[in-house]
């Protein structure tokens, strides 16, 4: 019997996008507050009946978090290209070797946009 837990957290970051026209908005510097969420799926521990202690997530992901946190993204190894995408495949790259029942991560760069990866 497997449950889901969520769990969010936000980040403000700078970026561009080098590889649109420079006409495009997205290839100027701005800033958003990312939202980030992560999904883990796994079976209840039986004596504890919850998946995993949500302050473990956390104290798991921060460090990882804090490397985009207040920078600019372009300048993160692995993201000159920062789009929602990679940056979602870049945070579930790392996150999934220090907590293995991440199942995928999502990346709200705006409140009405999402960015899952991987989908299964
Ligand atoms: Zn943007």
């Amino acid at each position: 019997m497997n449950f889901e837990l969520r769990q969010h957290f936000q980040i403000e970051s700078a970026r561009f996008l080098p590889h649109l026209p420079a006409a495009h908005p997205c290839a100027r510097m701005h800033g958003h507050s990312f939202k980030i969420i992560l999904s883990l799926i796994g079976p209840l521990d039986p004596q504890l009946g919850w998946v995993m202690d949500y302050n473990d997530i956390e104290r798991l992901a921060k460090p990882i978090l804090n490397e985009l946190d207040h920078r600019v993204l372009n300048e993160v190894v692995g993201l000159e290209n920062p789009t929602s995408e990679l940056l979602a495949k870049w945070l579930f790259d790392r996150l999934q070797k220090l907590i293995p029942l991440l199942k995928y991560v999502l990346v709200l760069e705006t409140p009405t946009t999402e960015c899952r990866y991987p989908l299964n």
